[in-house]
């Protein structure tokens, strides 16, 4: 599904992947925990395209296309959702809206025509039950307002509506309440199968008390230096990243 390899990136010159290197495949979930600054976010957003990184040397490719040759939106058309850590807020643009418009966007890239509009509100329904999202919440303007929570839910209703191969979902270290991290959990657990999979990228373990990863990495200075089972995410918990700061890139 994911394959990235020697990743190398930059951003103002300053070298923050220094040689990543991820397999994802269909049906699993990857955990990349890591201290502050190792660069997590830096990943997500050059996997998803974001212009201010400078990819330098490596490769990244999502079920046989190589990422780094698209723009954007191409990327997401091909099936990449990156969750942010800070969701913007668009004032004046319907969630609804939104998504009807990304949905049809991914619909004309694959060659089909738009959704029937009663196709498109039962999908909403089906799937704002699904993600246990309000109704008043899908109506009102995107993120606009929403609190921590609703913004996390939000993103949970989007990933449900849009379907995507793989999701790259970003955790803001703090400030989630456990009412968020369930969220999160319940929508991620509700929507994996056999044909997705997820990155849950997570400064604290525990998210991971009820997403149960396939994997956990530890993403230090740029590079996996660690990958184990679930439990590592327990022993990370414990005593913290230091110990890792002379490991070469290894598997437990
Ligand atoms: P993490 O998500 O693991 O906490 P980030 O990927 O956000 O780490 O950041 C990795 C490093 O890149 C940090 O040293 C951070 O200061 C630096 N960095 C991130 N964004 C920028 C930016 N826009 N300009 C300069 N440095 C940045
Ligand atoms: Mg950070
Ligand atoms: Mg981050």
């Amino acid at each position: 599904m994911l394959s990235v390899k020697n990743l190398h990136a930059s951003i103002d010159g300053k070298q923050i992947l220094k040689g990543l290197e991820l397999e994802v495949k269909a049906g699993e979930i990857h955990a990349i925990m890591g201290p502050n600054g190792a660069g997590k976010s830096t990943l997500g957003n050059v996997l998803a395209g974001r212009d201010v990184y400078e990819v330098t040397e490596g490769s990244a490719f999502l079920d046989g296309v190589d990422l780094l040759d698209l723009a954007p939106e191409d990327r997401a058309r091909e099936g990449l959702f990156l969750a942010f850590q800070y969701p913007v807020e668009i004032p004046g643009v319907s969630n609804i809206n939104f998504l009807k418009t990304a949905v049809n966007d991914i619909r004309e890239y694959k060659g089909l025509p738009p959704m029937e509009a009663k196709d498109f509100l039962q999908l909403v329904k089906d799937k704002q039950k699904l993600v246990d999202f309000s109704t008043n919440l899908a109506n009102r303007s995107l993120n606009e307002g929403f609190s921590g929570g609703e913004k996390k839910r939000n993103e949970i209703f989007q990933l449900a509506m849009l379907n995507p191969k793989l999701a790259i979902l970003d955790e803001t270290d703090s400030g989630l309440d456990i009412d968020a991290l369930r969220v999160v959990a319940d929508g991620v657990n509700q929507l994996r199968s056999e044909n997705n999979a997820f990155v849950v990228i997570t400064h604290y373990q525990r998210l991971l008390d009820y997403i149960i990863p396939d994997f956990v990495h530890v993403l230090y200075d740029g590079r996996i230096v660690k990958t184990g089972p679930k439990e590592l995410a327990l022993e990370l918990e414990e005593k913290g990243y230091d110990w890792l700061k002379d490991y070469d890139t290894q598997t437990a």
